[in-house]
């Protein structure tokens, strides 16, 4: 299939529109997308019509209404198109109601005690702003999923009221610089990360199956030294793989561009072209599931876990962030006049406050117990958020600040609203890879994204935070007599006050957190020391006041965040004690035994066993080791499931179960170094890593 006839091939999109509905019901749509009013029931009615003809053409028979739960992943519920008739046949048919709202019973969704269970029921409510499309013969609908009292239970709710919020103040600021912007959209390119590796391997690891990574395993005798992986040669059966992806991913509509290989082995990553941050969060869905599937197409397994293999790189997602008006204009690209680098710097100017302010909201929308494996440790940016300029802009707004004017070798010199700004290539800005908040030239990247996460949650907290900035700064400028010294002013005083946040050292330093800890930055190194900041009195006000969450809303998110944790934890400290009680425990006793009689057998012979006896010896001092750490770690386990305070039980899974998790894991791992592969009950580092071969 050409490419023209195969992007988007199942995608309702502008183009299907436009070609199946009738003039004045598209023109409707597109009004009421425009203007943020509800469709009506005519409309819809005409639109499922069309769509529900257009999917049963596809080979579809039924429709679900896709949506984005607090469980980070999609759900859906699939219903068949008929209708029975009265002479005993059915029709396939798809009302407008339908379109427009669903009715899933959702009561075993995460919802942090909002609802109970008598009223369970949710429904979903149509996002005609991202696509209708098919996958696996079922016409999905991106949804939104509210509960019957009308507090929000999902990721893309809150996603589209930030971007409303964000359009909002924005739109007020450009108004004072004479710009008629009707609405600004948050645009997003995530890139994501993964690994590969084959089925088999996969299928003979508990902890792979239950958790999405090793809990055990000693390092292989190669790993990611030699940087070979890095860019490196695609092997054939990976590259069919991609290619594979590609054309799926393609025909959804999604935006699949740039793919290598990455650090680790066994590591790759896809990044798409960005688009507007609803779609690209659906995308970046629709992304992470089919990799899963592709995958198993060709024999293998995709690990989307953020740490999958200790003591290799794990995986992330950066989130490239910015704003564009409905003119196409990008706010955080220097412009060509001076007046749209004052602009520019404004725009600059508030994300750099709203990063500085809300520090610990950052840090809450990229926790979990995966992440935290990766925040701090030495291959992500550190759990303390920061942002890098990049040279030049950090001259340029230091010499503001100073009352200076800027000066690069002579070469430019930079005043607010009278010089121009050099454009900032990419070489000049992109040079720090240690930090957690970049500015690469014409956009922000948020580095700290765990590869699971579902990028609504923290392009939620980035368009709420930049909107309170660009709200005080429009209540501020809206009166001012002499616009342009206004801004200059309001830009230097805002770098003043918050260039502490500003970095453009080694993020991964020791140094560095020290440094950060001078400058009163905050270093929250855990998910249970994170999250509770979600619900403090500064932060229910700001979702408050933009209409993002009520404080009941926090409160229920803080509690499904810290349960998760929780929960996850658990599972993973189950899964190393059934691993050690039923398969390393037997292996090495085994082989202890095998050891035990081939010594007696060869000093029988007369000859020393001291070999075998020294193994043995070693190997039995192990397992009293690991014996004893499990039932450490198995009275732990008890202990927290009986905490009934869940900030407190997850607390108590960081500093009391975690840590006799590695006590654990380090007996056993030392166990695997010494028992021959032919006992060791599953596969090794070395196994797993490299098991996808040419
Ligand atoms: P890398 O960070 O690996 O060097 P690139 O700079 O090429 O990669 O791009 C990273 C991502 O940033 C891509 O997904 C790209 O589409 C996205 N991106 C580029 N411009 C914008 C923008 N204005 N808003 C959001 N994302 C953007
Ligand atoms: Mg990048």
């Amino acid at each position: 299939m050409v490419m023209s006839d195969l992007f988007g091939s199942l995608v309702f999109n502008d183009t299907v529109m436009q070609e199946r509905l009738p003039k004045y019901t598209y023109k409707e749509l597109k009004s009421c997308i425009a203007n943020d009013t509800p469709i009506s029931l005519t409309c819809a009615t005409v639109i499922a019509n069309a769509m529900k003809d257009w999917a049963i053409e596809k080979g579809c028979t039924h429709y679900t209404h896709w949506f984005q739960p607090m469980t980070g992943i999609t759900a859906e519920k699939h219903d068949a198109f008929i209708q029975p008739t009265a002479d005993g046949k059915v029709i396939m048919e798809f009302s407008g109601k339908e379109l427009i709202k669903g009715e899933p019973d959702a009561s075993s969704f995460p919802n942090g005690g909002i609802r109970a269970t008598f009223e369970a029921r949710g429904y979903t409510a149509w996002d005609p702003t991202s696509y209708a499309f098919i996958k696996d013969g079922t016409l999905c609908i991106p949804t939104a999923f509210v509960s019957y009292t009308g507090e929000v239970l999902d990721k893309k709710t809150p996603l589209l009221k930030s971007m409303k919020a964000l359009s909002k103040t924005a739109c007020r600021i450009l108004k004072l610089f004479g710009k008629d912007v009707s609405n600004v959209t948050t645009t997003v390119g995530p890139e994501q990360e993964y690994f590969l590796i084959d089925k088999s391997v996969y299928e003979k690891r508990k902890d792979l199956i239950y958790t999405g990574r090793t809990l055990y395993g000693a390092p292989a005798p190669k790993g990611q030294e030699l940087e070979d992986h890095y860019f490196g040669t695609i092997k054939q059966r990976v590259v069919k793989y991609m290619a594979d992806l590609d054309t799926e991913l393609w025909k959804l509509g999604v935006l699949a561009k740039t793919k290598h290989n990455e650090v680790a082995p066994a590591q790759h990553e896809l990044a798409p072209i960005f688009s507007q941050s609803n779609v690209s969060s659906d995308a970046n869905q629709l992304t992470m599931e089919m990799m899963k599937k592709i995958a198993s197409r060709h024999g293998m397994v995709c690990l989307l876990h953020e740490k999958p293999f200790e003591g290799v790189n794990g995986s992330g997602k950066h989130n490239n962030w910015s704003m564009s008006t409905d003119k196409g204009e990008n706010l955080l690209e220097p412009g060509d006049t001076p007046e749209d680098n004052a602009q520019f710097l404004l725009f600059l100017a508030a994300v750099i406050k709203a990063v500085d302010d809300y520090q610990d909201l950052l840090r809450v929308s990229v926790a979990s117990a995966g992440n935290d494996h990766r925040l701090g440790a030495n291959e992500a940016p550190p759990a303390i958020v920061s942002m890098f300029l990049g040279e030049e802009l950090d001259g340029i707004l230091t010499a503001i600040a100073e009352d200076r004017t800027y000066s690069k070798r002579a070469k430019c010199e930079y005043e607010i609203g009278v010089s121009s700004l050099p454009k900032f290539t990419k070489d000049t800005t992109d040079r720090n890879r240690t930090s957690p908040f970049a500015f690469t030239g014409n956009k922000f990247e948020f580095r700290m994204l765990g590869s699971t996460f579902s990028i609504a949650g923290p392009n939620i907290i980035l368009n709420t935070i930049v909107a309170e900035s660009l709200d005080q700064f429009a209540d501020e400028l809206e009166g001012a007599s002499d616009f342009m010294a206004a801004v200059k002013a309001l830009v230097k005083k805002t770098f003043i006050a918050h260039k502490k946040i500003i970095f453009n050292g080694n993020g991964y330093s020791d140094e560095w957190v020290k440094e950060a800890k001078k400058r009163g930055l905050l270093n929250l190194q855990s998910t249970p020391e994170a999250i509770p900041y979600f619900k403090s009195a500064k932060n229910i006000a700001l979702f408050e006041k933009h209409g993002i969450f009520s404080a009941l809303e926090v409160e229920s998110r803080t509690e499904i965040l810290l349960e998760n944790y929780a929960k996850v934890v658990n599972i993973e400290a189950l899964t190393m004690i059934d691993m050690a009680n039923k398969q390393i425990l037997p292996a090495v006793t085994t082989y202890i035994k095998e050891l035990a009689k081939t010594a007696l057998a060869t000093k029988e012979l007369g000859f020393e066993a001291t070999a075998q006896t020294a193994i043995a010896k070693k190997l039995t001092k192990l397992c009293q080791d690991a014996a004893k750490s499990l039932e450490e770690l198995s009275t732990k386990v008890h202990k927290a499931e009986t905490i009934a305070d869940i900030e407190k039980k997850a607390m108590f899974y960081r500093t009391d179960v975690i840590t006799a998790m590695d006590k654990l894991r380090a007996a056993a791992d030392e166990m695997e170094v010494n028992t021959a592969d032919k006992y060791w009950p599953f596969p090794t580092y070395g196994a797993i890593l490299f098991s996808v071969k040419d």
